[in-house]
């Protein structure tokens, strides 16, 4: 079976050189400063040419009374105050939880103890 459609190496490679993607250009804002893309409002202060096209802080402000709004709808359907949420979970540190890890290894050294024991007790019984 021939391959009719197959391109050469150099084919695929000439075709894939225009693939690269170009470094973005950044201009530095006129109020604040910051480095932001040419011909759009900067995006950290919201100014465009030298004026105010965004009110950015004002937008913050709203945002971030929604999301506490949010926050505690979900804490209220929940029925979940924050206080007993961190009761029921305490934060371990990391040597209650090292322990913890122990507690458990010595819970399954018991059980292969006992596995010797319950032999060595049946060892008793023979003799
Ligand atoms: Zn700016």
């Amino acid at each position: 079976m021939v391959i009719r459609m197959r391109h050469t190496r150099a084919h695929t490679r000439n075709r894939r050189s225009h693939h690269a993607l170009k470094e973005t250009s950044l201009v530095a804002c006129t109020n604040c400063k910051g480095m932001t893309r040419p011909h759009h409002m900067c995006l950290s202060c919201g100014f465009y040419k030298g004026r105010q096209v965004l009110d950015l802080s004002s937008l913050k402000v709203a945002r971030d009374a929604r999301m506490k709004a949010k926050r505690e709808r979900i804490r209220a359907e929940s029925g979940v105050t924050p206080t007993a949420a961190r009761e029921e979970a305490p934060q371990l540190s990391a040597g209650e939880v090292k322990e913890e890890v122990k507690a458990k290894t010595a819970r399954k050294t018991t059980r292969t103890r006992k596995v010797d024991g319950a032999s060595s007790a049946k060892t008793k019984e023979e003799n």
